[in-house]
């Protein structure tokens, strides 16, 4: 599995079945491998599982890739056209919010939970600082985890304070290849410092390496957990915004939608301002959330424009 890539060469994690133990080997890919398929700029991510073969010189050639379960991508950047595959092959994307310093965004969350839906993420929210909350933050999150849960989403809440509630995030990440995301200031360093104190000086060395212009901080990186699992690294990870989405189409990453929008009168319906919309009409009958109507709403708005 790629777990480390700078375009030209690709770190590769494998098990060594006569020693018995995992270990990472430096492969490169043949020029004549070609991906003609993509409509991308790097034919290899890290979080792709390939096939290795050995040279006579000892070096080692990337023969194969595995289909993709999913990937993210970014636009490509230095005026080079297409999308970049961010990382492939990626068990959930984690949502990091805090109950105050920033406050909860839930516009943000349910943002997220589109795009996830749109790439085929499981998306896990994650409220962290619950030691801030107090009775009134506790009470909003309470109802959060309500809301979220009745929609079938997995929703988690910590403090880097509270040992317990990071010994539950452990089990969540363990054996998974998982991805942190929100705004900075939520403490998602601090969290991942708090449940492997190794990550800090791996994620120190990814950027001693940019300082030198050895490694070029477009691509991302799979750092191991000590318990198992893997942590997808990746400096352009905070673009992870809506994906092209028709109008029309968005309702259909809302699971409470799904079925008030079958009895909509029209077929391209925006359940915004429409006559005889079902969704409205759940709307107005409370079986649909209104923050998440409104959040509806806004990325509506923001997918007109
Ligand atoms: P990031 O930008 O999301 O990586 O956030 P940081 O990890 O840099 O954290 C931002 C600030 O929040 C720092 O001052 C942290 O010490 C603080 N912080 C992080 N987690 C917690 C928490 O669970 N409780 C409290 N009270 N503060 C936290
Ligand atoms: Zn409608």
């Amino acid at each position: 599995r790629i777990v480390e890539s700078t375009g030209s060469w690709y770190e590769v994690a494998i098990f060594d079945e006569i020693n018995q133990s995992e270990g990472t080997i430096e492969a490169r890919l043949p020029g004549r491998f070609r991906l003609d398929d993509q409509q991308v700029t790097n034919p290899l991510a890290v979080g792709d599982y390939v096939e290795l073969s050995l040279n006579e010189d000892g070096t080692c050639s990337i023969e194969d890739i595995k289909e993709r379960e999913n990937y993210i991508t970014r636009q490509a950047t230095h005026g080079r056209q297409g999308e970049q595959i961010l990382a492939a092959n990626i068990d959930q994307a984690f949502v990091v919010q805090s109950v105050r310093k920033p406050k909860i965004k839930e516009g943000f969350i349910d943002r997220f939970l589109v795009t996830c839906e749109a790439y085929q993420l499981k998306p896990v929210i994650l409220i962290n600082k619950m030691d801030l909350a107090g009775e009134e933050g506790q009470a909003y999150v309470d109802e959060l985890i309500e809301l979220y849960q009745s929609l079938d989403y997995t929703i988690l809440n910590c403090s880097i304070f509270d040992e317990k509630s990071l010994e539950n995030l452990k089990t969540h990440l363990k054996d998974k290849t998982s991805v942190f995301i929100g705004p900075s200031g939520v403490g998602k360093t601090s969290i991942l410092n708090h449940i492997d104190p190794n990550i800090e000086r791996k994620v120190a060395d990814v950027s001693d390496y940019s300082n030198k212009g050895k490694h070029t901080t477009t691509y991302a990186k799979l750092l191991p957990l000590y318990f198992g699992g893997y942590l997808v690294d990746t400096p352009g990870i905070r673009e992870f915004g809506l994906v092209n989405i028709e109008p029309w189409e968005l309702s259909l990453f809302f699971p409470e939608m799904l079925e008030p929008r079958q009895h909509c009168k029209f077929n391209n319906c925006t359940h915004s301002h429409e006559p005889k919309c079902g969704v409205i009409e759940a709307y107005e009958n409370g079986e649909i959330d209104a923050g998440r109507y409104h959040s509806y709403l806004q990325m509506l708005d923001s997918l007109k424009k």
